[in-house]
């Protein structure tokens, strides 16, 4: 096949799994298509089995779960909230719509997540809590957070958005802190479209978060029968999906670990090809303390102007790539606000880091295909 006749490789394509239909169907059918039905129910009790979450909520997204945290919490105007730079915005407007003054850290070095070892020095009396992000889906150093956390007495927070069947040290991810949050959004391992879970572990904030669940209000003391009617008794949200969306969640938790046996193969192919070539490319590097759940394979050029040229490149050869984030305090809405810090490592993934095509239907042959096409881009360059 000549070059101009292949087949487009997206970047990303939402994975389906097989009954989605089937159970939307039945949702639709049965009537009850609101918050908190059988699907809901089925979806919380498999986190509940398989990851040993305490008490999670389905959401509406990651960043209506990290909204939810925010508020949970109690973060007010002058409250300083630290977290990494290199993140999606929502990790940092969830705490910056209540009011808190955001403390950015640098990422590790060797690795997008944040440097456990800058943190304890930008605490302050006025620091409520510690917002790490699981890059990737790769385990932040959580133990070193943790003791610092407790020593502080901040609240421990993890946003893993993508860290669906992430483990650090065989303990999973999401129960590491006082508070998770996961994304079911189309671009990540498992979607019912937009989606996500809040997973509260700290026992201390069980009755809070089901008043703010129930928008506010003593509704499920209501059902329970403790009390004879219910009213608004503090701040809440609208955060439960409906039926529909869990029916399509529930698909795919079922399946999920046929999803992650395909994605690490998927992911280990790019890793053991791209690893073996001599070209002046970084690959991922997944820490000792870490499970590597596939979400996404990225490699680290040499300069911004070599990436910007590569995904060129990889576009005349009709295969989509991607980059992301940009470093947080330097983006128009934060830079005023930031302190003079330099977060180099932050900037450098901001720069250098690619995003190569991922998801659950991309065959072996696509990606031979992409890092042939890498390899063949240095080639031409005369590197
Ligand atoms: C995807 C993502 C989010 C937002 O998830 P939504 O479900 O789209 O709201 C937040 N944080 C991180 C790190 C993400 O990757």
């Amino acid at each position: 096949m000549r070059e101009s006749e292949e087949i487009m490789i997206p970047f990303n394509k939402a994975t389906i799994s097989g009954k989605e239909e089937e159970y939307i169907q039945q949702v639709i059918s049965s009537g009850d298509t609101s918050s908190g039905g059988i699907f809901t129910d089925k979806c919380l009790d498999y986190l509940k089995f398989h990851y040993g979450f305490k008490n999670p909520y389905l959401t509406t997204s990651c960043t209506s779960a990290l909204e939810m945290a925010a508020l949970l919490i109690d973060i007010r105007p002058g409250d300083e909230v630290i977290l990494p730079s290199f993140t999606f915005v929502s990790t940092a407007n969830a705490f910056k719509l209540r009011g808190a003054q955001l403390i950015f850290v640098d990422s590790k070095k060797s690795h997008p997540n944040i440097d456990e070892n800058l943190v304890e020095e930008l605490i302050t009396i006025r620091t409520k809590a510690i917002v790490v992000v699981h890059y990737a889906g790769v385990a932040c150093e959580m133990e070193k957070l943790d003791a610092i956390c407790k020593r502080h007495n901040l609240f421990l927070i993890e946003d893993a958005a993508q860290a669906i069947d992430g483990h650090y040290k065989n303990k999973s991810l999401g129960t590491l802190s006082d508070i998770s949050t996961f994304s079911f959004h189309a671009t990540k391992n498992i979607n019912c479209g937009e989606g996500g879970c809040i997973n509260i572990q700290n026992p201390s904030l069980f009755t809070k978060a089901e008043t703010i669940a129930q928008m506010g209000t003593n509704r499920l003391a209501f059902l329970s029968k403790k009390v004879d009617y219910y009213q608004w008794v503090s701040l809440g949200y609208s955060i439960m999906p409906s039926e529909i969306n869990a029916a399509m969640l529930f698909a795919q938790l079922e399946n999920l670990e046929t999803i992650q046996r395909k994605r690490v193969e998927l992911w280990n192919a790019y890793y053991s090809r791209l690893n073996r070539l001599s070209i002046p490319i970084e690959v991922p590097i997944i820490p000792d303390n870490s499970s590597n759940n596939a979400h996404i394979f990225y490699i680290l050029l040499e300069s911004e102007e070599v990436r910007s040229e590569l995904i060129s490149f990889l576009h005349t050869e009709k295969i989509q790539a991607q980059f992301h984030y940009r470093s947080l305090h330097k983006s128009e809405y934060f830079k005023n606000y930031h302190d003079e810090r330099l977060l180099n490592n932050s900037d450098r993934f901001s720069n250098c880091l690619l995003r190569l095509p991922l998801f659950n239907d991309l065959k072996l042959d696509d990606i031979r295909r992409v890092v042939h096409s890498v390899e063949r881009f240095f080639s031409r360059n005369g590197n």
